[in-house]
């Protein structure tokens, strides 16, 4: 069997960004292209597929390619944030469709859902993340999407997505996944039905915090994803070439970066799971967690690094905690590969529902002793 025909593993393909090759110069590694423009051929006629950078460059393309591989889809579009490539798809809906949310999640999504509700766009029902039972009383057959996040922050529960996408799809909804918390080298979301994957790139996907990317992934085009394409060009959310290049190296290493932070969080988890300054620790790695088995199956193990700690003490103890780490860095965002800690509640706003004394953790690949001994001494000294 020749290396060409034999079928590599995902990890193979994506450290090699799919095997490129410049066809002339031989370089293993995808330029950067800059160019805004594409000059007309000889009959003036444009050179497919770029004629203008709004619509795409083949930087962007490469990195979108590496992420339909990752997710076994039919297509890839890549955003300039999350935020943009979820907001293409709340804009692609009809005025007055019907979408099922859930009640807290990432927080600038449910603004955007509240914001479109508020101002009479969307018809908005809620459900707790994770509770089929309560997405399904709230659905009908009027219902043109379901989001769910999963795992959902900040407290990490678990939607079993072929089951959420069998309800949508008996009411004639699509189901939308934000599995941001577990990318797709652990939960490739379109496997278990999900009709579109987003991911706020920003986070594992790239892992180095300097690039914010959002990705859409779909098992079927059509006229909708044609909607959605066109959004993005109209409205200039396209991935830059330079972000789709640090993007592109970033996706190399995805899976070794998550197998780490995995083993890390794991370590973590275990070690402050009924510690005495900790009431309680969210992570569906631990075997407690009541959807560890499902998890287990939709991550293949890998459960990645997020999880989060609720603190014993006031909700000043819990914000010390932050202040008094030396290794964790107190920031927002996560999937990096250094290791942040966040109080939520401080983050939200009021309106969000979060536990005062809950802390989101980000474990990144840091030494796993390193992170435990910080949060020790800082748990110590913000109850002393
Ligand atoms: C960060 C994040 C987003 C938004 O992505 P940006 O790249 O910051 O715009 C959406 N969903 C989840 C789960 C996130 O963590």
């Amino acid at each position: 069997m020749t290396k060409s025909n034999q079928k590599l593993s995902a990890k193979t393909r994506v450290a090699q960004a799919l095997r490129y090759i410049d066809p002339e110069t031989g370089a293993i590694i995808p330029p950067i292209q800059s160019s805004v423009t594409f000059a007309r051929d000889e009959n003036y006629e444009t050179r497919k597929p770029y004629w203008y950078k709004r619509d795409g460059n083949e930087t962007t393309s490469h990195a979108e390619a590496m992420i339909a591989d990752l997710e076994e889809a039919k297509d890839t579009l890549l955003f300039s944030s999350g935020m943009s490539a979820a907001t293409a798809v709340i804009d692609h809906l009809e005025e007055k469709s019907h979408v099922v949310v859930p009640k807290a999640m990432y927080h600038g999504v449910l603004h955007q859902f509240k914001t479109y509700e508020k101002k009479g766009r969307l018809s908005v029902s809620y459900y707790e993340a994770g509770d089929l039972n309560e997405l399904s009383e709230v659905i009908n057959h009027n219902t043109s999407l379901v989001w769910a996040e999963t795992p959902n922050n900040p407290d990490w529960a678990v939607t079993d997505i072929r089951k959420a996408a069998d309800i949508a799809h008996k009411h004639g909804a699509k189901l939308l996944t934000d599995c941001t918390g577990t990318p797709p080298c652990a939960t490739r979301a379109l496997n278990f039905d999900a009709d579109i994957s987003m991911h706020s790139a920003t986070k594992y996907l790239n892992g180095h915090s300097d690039v914010t990317a959002g990705a859409l992934s779909v098992r079927d085009t059509g006229p909708y994803w044609e909607d959605i394409t066109l959004t993005r060009k109209l409205q200039g959310t396209v991935l830059q070439s330079f972000d789709a290049f640090l993007l592109i190296r970033g996706m190399r290493t995805l899976f070794l970066r998550v197998e780490r932070a995995t083993e890390n969080a794991l370590q973590i988890a275990n070690h402050f799971n009924g510690h005495k300054l900790i009431q309680r620790v969210l992570y569906p790695g631990l075997l407690n967690h009541p959807e560890h088995e499902v998890q287990k199956v939709q991550t293949e193990g890998l459960y990645g690094g997020m999880m989060s700690i609720i603190v014993k003490g006031s909700e000043q103890t819990a914000i010390d905690v932050t202040r008094f780490c030396n290794v964790f860095y107190p920031a927002t965002s996560l999937g990096g590969v250094e290791s942040l800690i966040e109080h939520r509640a401080t983050v939200s706003g009021p309106d969000f529902p979060v536990h005062p004394n809950l802390l989101r953790l980000s474990i990144g690949i840091e030494d796993a002793s390193d992170l435990i001994e910080d949060l020790e001494q800082a748990l110590e000294r913000a109850n002393s």
